[in-house]
């Protein structure tokens, strides 16, 4: 595996491996499984297979967030090399921004609900960064967790609106054995908070099985997912709402694909998750993700 800290160097990097699809795989690093899933299905659909570690300033609007998200790119250097990608590309963030960026990425709509409400700037801060990774390094497909299912929209319409020849590619949520979605942040949990932090999916899980039994409210399920934070000593629930998976307006009715979003605080950590539904005609299919039978060996 190839290092680069620039993108012209990333671009020498590609060109000298030649052949095939350029895949993508944009990250904050902190690697986990979810990241290795990413990859590993770039590998599988690409020629050639570039992953970036970035902690982009941009996106954080605590820099008390920015300082505390956890870093050690010689152990992601080691995961990404054994998923097959082919150059890892770390910018500093001097290299990323030379110059305070006057031009910034707004996404209008789709960035003030959710997590837009409660990170002032976040989505504009991520659209920045993406599209300048994008015309950088000028992938065909770019691999984005459903785990941040705002931010894979916001993307998505990104890459749509500004005309980049880029294919997003939505790869389901990796969770622990007992459920609780990968998260970077997730190294930060005192044993308690990570007991505690399982309410999160053990609500989206119930609400799955509500919609598997025909639940088709999304107070209801939204309902189900708010009751079991609530009833978790040490979780603070900050929302639990379903929006729709494209344009992240409000849902009554699930009728086209959407999300149900929770966030809750645990002691020091703000965590995020969701349940996908895939709505095909009169179908509805929870995305209830890929389970590891074991704790994940990352973060222990
Ligand atoms: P991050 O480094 O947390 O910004 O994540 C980088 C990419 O990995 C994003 O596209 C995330 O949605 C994705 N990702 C993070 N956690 C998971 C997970 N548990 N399962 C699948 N994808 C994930």
């Amino acid at each position: 595996m190839k290092r680069s800290a620039t993108f012209a160097e990333t671009r020498q990097a590609v060109r000298e491996l030649g052949g095939g699809p350029l895949g993508f795989v944009p990250t904050l690093g902190y690697w986990h499984e979810g990241h290795v899933a990413l990859a590993d299905r770039a590998r599988d659909e690409c020629g050639v297979v570039v992953a970036s570690i970035f902690v982009n300033p941009l996106q954080f609007d605590q820099p008390s967030d920015l300082d505390a998200y956890p870093r050690d790119v010689e152990r992601d250097a080691a995961l990404a090399a054994t998923a097959g990608v082919d150059v890892l590309f770390v910018p500093s963030p001097a290299a990323m921004y030379p110059t305070d960026p006057q031009t910034r990425v707004s996404v209008g709509r789709l960035a003030e609900r959710l997590e837009g409400a409660h990170r002032p700037g976040h989505f504009e801060g991520v659209a920045t960064v993406v599209a300048k990774l994008f015309a950088g390094i000028q992938p065909d497909r770019a691999y984005l967790g459903r785990k941040d299912a705002q931010q894979l929209a916001v993307v998505t319409r990104m890459t749509h609106d500004l005309s980049f020849p880029v294919t997003i590619c939505p790869i389901s949520t990796v969770r622990e054995f007992d459920g609780l979605a990968l998260s970077s942040r997730n190294a930060r949990l005192t044993p308690g908070g990570r007991a505690a932090a399982v309410a999160l999916s053990t609500g989206l899980m119930r609400a799955a099985d509500a919609v598997e039994a025909g639940e088709r409210s999304s107070a209801a399920l939204a309902a189900i997912a708010a009751r079991a934070m609530a009833g978790a000593p040490g979780v603070e629930p900050e929302y639990a709402e379903v929006a729709n998976a494209d344009d992240i307006e409000p849902v009554d009715e699930i009728h086209r694909s959407s999300f149900l979003a929770v966030a809750a605080q645990v002691g020091e950590v703000r965590l995020i998750d969701n349940l996908y539904l895939d709505v095909d005609g009169d179908r509805i299919t929870p995305d209830r993700g890929t389970w590891l039978n074991r704790s994940s060996t990352v973060y222990g």
